[in-house]
């Protein structure tokens, strides 16, 4: 039987174990606080055509930005500096309104 630690803040707080494969109980290191958890979300930041950094996040460390689109801490703040310039701000702004995924910014 395969067991997984559950890492919560650092300690852990319990095992999940069962007979199934990680796959199936999509079980992530949350790329931000490395707490170990049911993947909740990936990060949607665009960071190349078609692709973006889908790093997985979870309900902590996932800042909501739109509807069903989240970011992670980093990129949160890269979209924050976007925010306060003109364009990618405009940029952004469109993207979220029309529930697009957002394009190649640089
Ligand atoms: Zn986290
Ligand atoms: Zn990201």
């Amino acid at each position: 039987m395969a067991c997984t630690p559950i890492i919560q803040d650092g300690i852990k707080i319990g095992w999940m174990c069962g007979d199934f494969s990680a796959d199936e109980i999509r079980m992530e290191t949350c790329g931000d606080c490395n707490d170990s958890f049911v993947a909740d979300y990936l990060c949607d930041y665009p960071v190349a055509a078609e692709q973006t950094c889908d790093r997985p996040l979870c309900k902590k460390c996932a800042k909501t930005i739109g509807h069903d689109m989240h970011y992670c801490t980093s990129h949160h703040e890269t979209w924050r500096d976007y925010e306060k310039s003109g364009e990618g701000h405009q940029k952004i702004l469109d993207a979220i309104s029309s529930g697009k995924q957002l394009t190649v910014i640089k």
